[in-house]
């Protein structure tokens, strides 16, 4: 973590008026949550929708901050204690990470895209941690609080970072890079998700390449090559970056091959450039495909394809992605973190080949951020349900009203439950327990905001 002067730290996030008896204190590491603060961690107090962190200021000193950063349109406690004044505390959060940053020899990786940047930033984290000391992004902390947090909590001599970057509009993902610098940067794939701020694929595409605005010529970019608008936009580039793409179609410079598929995870390897054989202990075929991008990065940074070998069994996975749970008498694979169009095609790809199930049962939620087209995009994965490989389909919202609608084209409708209203989660569970035989399996998929996590804790429970 961040271990500064107060003065130095003055100096990096361009504040005033810190009293010149308090400039040696030294601060070991940030905080922004007033409950979480740690003995000798500076405080950084935020302005959010539902909160002002200036009000905690007192809990903050009690638990031990020795500092403060503090916005001068707030009223000053009273109080002798050390105070930086800035203009604005999220602000000088990303100017602090952005200097610390530029102050170490680390070496980052900044990973964007729609789908799977998690899984990749855990794989590619497992990879470099054998032969490097490598830092990542802790859960899901990918926006413009989440990023410097991450990058403060960083030791000194960390050699490499890898870093999630998210964005749900232009210009996030350029803060950013411009914050992280990164030294190599990889584009996971182009989804759907945040359709309804940015209108088109073609934007959103735009706004992921926002991150080659923080490389230098000739750093390694690695992105989706099966996704032809990054091809296409990737024309309008012309700076000279160390450019690399992988993927299934045969164009790809990493092109992976699978060997098999099943509960324990995925045995492939790369066709291209040709590898030894790899097994990835995580579930769904999708995982290859980050997994191929992560080795593209690791082979880039020097790693040996033995340490790769032994990394990809040692990954450190972040929760509620894709996590088989299991229950007295069910199997719930439970995706209940996000959904959108590409991501529920994978979850119910996973399902179909899952083996030794007397059942199969999708519960999907609605799919919240697509757009003018949602109710389409909803009818489209109602028609691509496989009704020889699922048995019974449930939704659950009323824009998931349409997948049931369309299922119903295959499954018939003793097959397809829909329960329209956000206020039905108990009568769907109870529907769900009704049809539920012993040894199920049973997808759980949603927009977060539907909260189908507590569908997953009723169903393990009973
Ligand atoms: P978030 O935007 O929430 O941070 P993320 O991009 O970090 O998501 P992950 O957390 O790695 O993505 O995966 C989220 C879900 O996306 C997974 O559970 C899986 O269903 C799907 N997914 C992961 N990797 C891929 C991929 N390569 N292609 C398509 N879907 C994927
Ligand atoms: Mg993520």
């Amino acid at each position: 973590m961040i271990t500064r002067s107060l003065q130095e730290i003055e100096t990096m996030c361009s504040g005033t008026g810190l009293k010149d008896k308090y400039s040696d204190i030294v601060i070991k590491g940030v905080c922004t949550d007033s409950r979480n603060i740690i003995h000798g961690q500076l405080f950084i107090p935020l302005i959010g929708e539902n909160f002002n962190g200036h009000d905690f200021i007192t809990m903050a000193i009690g638990k031990g901050a020795v500092a403060c950063i503090w916005s001068k349109d707030e009223t000053m406690p009273d109080l002798d204690f050390p105070f930086i004044l800035v203009e604005d505390t999220t602000k000088a959060l990303q100017e602090l990470a952005k200097s610390y940053r530029s102050q170490l020899n680390t070496k980052v990786i900044g990973i964007t895209g729609s789908n799977g940047k998690t899984s990749t930033k855990d794989i590619l984290a497992g990879l470099l941690k054998t032969q490097y000391k490598t830092h990542k992004t802790l859960g899901n902390f990918n926006n413009y609080i989440g990023l410097p947090l991450t990058i403060l909590s960083m030791d000194e001599d960390t050699e490499m970072a890898v870093l999630e970057m998210g964005m749900d509009n232009f210009g996030q993902i350029e803060l950013l890079t411009s914050i992280a610098r990164p030294d190599a940067a990889v584009i996971t794939n182009i989804g759907e998700a945040h359709l309804e701020d940015l209108k088109t694929r073609e934007n959103i595409a735009k706004a992921k390449l926002e991150i080659l605005k923080g490389l230098k010529p000739n750093d390694f970019f690695l992105y989706y090559g099966d996704e032809s608008l990054l091809k296409k936009e990737m024309n309008n580039i012309s700076i000279d970056y160390n450019i690399k793409t992988f993927g299934n179609d045969s164009s790809n410079d990493y092109q992976p091959e699978i060997l098999f598929v099943n509960e324990t995870g995925d045995s492939f390897y790369l066709k291209e450039p040709k590898s030894p054989e790899f097994f990835i202990p995580m579930l769904g075929e999708h995982q290859v495909l980050n997994a191929t991008a992560a080795i593209a990065v690791a082979r880039y940074f020097g790693i040996s394809y033995e340490n790769i070998e032994k990394g990809l069994l040692n990954i450190e996975k972040t929760g509620m992605r894709n996590e088989l749970i299991k229950g007295n008498n069910i199997t719930i694979l439970n995706d209940s973190y996000k959904s959108n169009p590409s991501s529920v095609l994978v979850a119910l790809n996973t399902m179909y080949f899952m083996e030794g199930y007397d059942q199969k049962i999708v519960v999907l939620g609605d799919m919240q951020g697509l757009g003018d087209d949602e109710i389409n995009m909803h009818k489209e994965i109602g028609l691509k349900i496989d009704s020889s490989k699922i048995d019974y389909v449930f939704t659950y919202g009323p824009l998931s009203k349409h997948i049931a609608e369309s299922a119903v084209l295959n499954f018939g409708k003793d097959k397809v439950y829909s329960f329209e209203s956000l206020d039905h989660k108990n009568k769907l569970i109870e529907k769900i327990k009704e049809v539920i035989k012993p040894n199920s399996l049973i997808l759980t998929k949603a927009s977060r905001a539907l909260a189908m996590e507590e569908v997953v804790e009723s169903l393990i429970g009973s």
